[in-house]
């Protein structure tokens, strides 16, 4: 086969082809309007986004990170207190925790799903006593698109008193059994970077809540800490606004975010198909639908960067999401691992290729890429 012509890793710009023409007209009409901060847009999609998932409130705010940090400000975490989190996911997971001065607690996680492993849940509450530290808090990762696995992770918050936090910066929009990520836990966060299934022109971020408490107290932190008007500081807050444009852009975004669900999961079909056997594809749990974010395949540790390259050489672009957990990078060092290490994430960080993934990739490049992998994988001598 030849290579087609160039082959996005994730494809912005085909999008516009189908959505351009009123978006444009959105954006321009935001300008005209000139309500540049909180204008009509923002509740406007708060509202769609909540109805979206089907949770109760949706607070716009400037990006994923902040989303997460919103919500731990609104737990009131000090020092002493710490939060389990994943090591294998984006630093801003854990990032927020040590924003607080608490401390994020690794937890390891869940070999096929690459989300956090609710058996390794005990190990990291004992890790945290022994460090004398009182854990208030689990953030959640659905990671890579696939909503992590909420049953026995309620049940654990439950019996332990915990928060959960869903960060669903990349799987906003999947579904566990029947519920749709975004309304599933105590606070749930998602991200409109680009590059997310639900991404916008910039950054951008919501935090999405059952709880009515929760609501207020994150409407008035994301606004200075106010109090019953602007010049009213009730608390100490931060300046976390989502745009008014990039409301704007995403209402016409959330209108085709159902079908491009959809199209991207007839993608990761034809790659499980053409790559059964070829390379480790991913695996969703039952009754669980994934946004597909990112589509990752394990390849063995040995084979994986000759692997990155032959597909370079052939034009296939590729990423490795990521190539360090965070116990292991040198800010999140000095931070407690649970039970005796996460060799899991450890090596899962060794052997993951991400594939060009977006809504409208082609079935002509798909077939390529396809082609391209079994080829290289031939050549490897690689054969799951
Ligand atoms: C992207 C991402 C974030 C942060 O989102 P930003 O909008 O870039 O701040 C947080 N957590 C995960 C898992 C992400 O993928």
């Amino acid at each position: 086969m030849t290579s087609p012509m160039k082959i996005e890793f994730i494809d912005l710009k085909a999008q516009r082809e189908h959505i351009g023409e009123r978006m444009d007209k959105a954006i321009l009409d935001a300008v005209n309007e000139g309500r540049y901060i909180h204008g009509p847009q923002v509740r406007e999609f708060e509202t769609k986004l909540a109805d979206f998932c089907g949770a109760k409130h949706a607070i716009g705010c400037a990006n994923g990170t902040d989303a997460l940090g919103l919500c731990l400000m609104t737990l009131g975490l000090r020092p002493g207190d710490a939060v389990i989190c994943p090591s294998f996911t984006f630093a801003a997971t854990a990032e927020v925790v040590a924003w607080l001065g608490a401390t994020p607690v690794f937890a390891e996680i869940d070999e096929a799903t690459f989300n956090i492993d609710p058996k390794g849940l005990d190990a990291a509450l004992e890790t945290a006593a022994r460090e004398g530290l009182k854990v208030k808090a689990l953030i959640t990762v659905d990671l890579f698109g696939q909503p992590a696995d909420y049953e026995p992770i309620e049940a654990f918050c439950k019996a332990n008193d915990l928060v959960l936090i869903a960060d669903s910066a990349q799987g906003f929009g999947g579904q566990y059994r029947g519920r749709v990520a975004g309304s599933i836990g105590d606070l749930a966060t998602t991200s409109f970077f680009p590059a997310k299934p639900l991404g916008c022109y910039g950054d951008g971020g919501a935090v999405l809540t059952p709880h009515d408490e929760y609501r207020d107290v994150i409407r008035s932190l994301h606004v200075h800490g106010k109090g019953t008007d602007k010049y009213d500081n009730a608390r100490i807050g931060v300046n976390s606004r989502l745009d008014t444009l990039q409301a704007a852009i995403l209402l016409e975004k959330i209108a085709v975010f159902g079908d491009e669900i959809a199209k991207r999961q007839i993608v990761a079909e034809r790659y499980a198909d053409g790559l059964a056997g070829v390379v480790r594809t991913p695996k969703v749990l039952d009754d669980c639908v994934s946004t597909w974010a990112q589509y990752v395949v394990r390849v063995p540790e040995d084979k994986r960067d000759a692997m990155i390259e032959a597909l370079k050489a052939k034009s296939v672009p590729t990423a490795v999401y990521y190539p360090k957990p965070l116990h292991q990078q040198t800010a999140y060092k000095r931070f407690p691992v649970s039970g005796n290490g996460l060799p899991i994430s450890e090596r899962t960080s060794r052997q993951v290729i991400a594939l060009p993934m977006h809504p409208y990739l082609e079935e002509s490049v798909q077939d390529y890429i396809i082609d391209a992998v079994r080829v290289v994988a031939t050549d490897l001598g690689i054969a799951d």
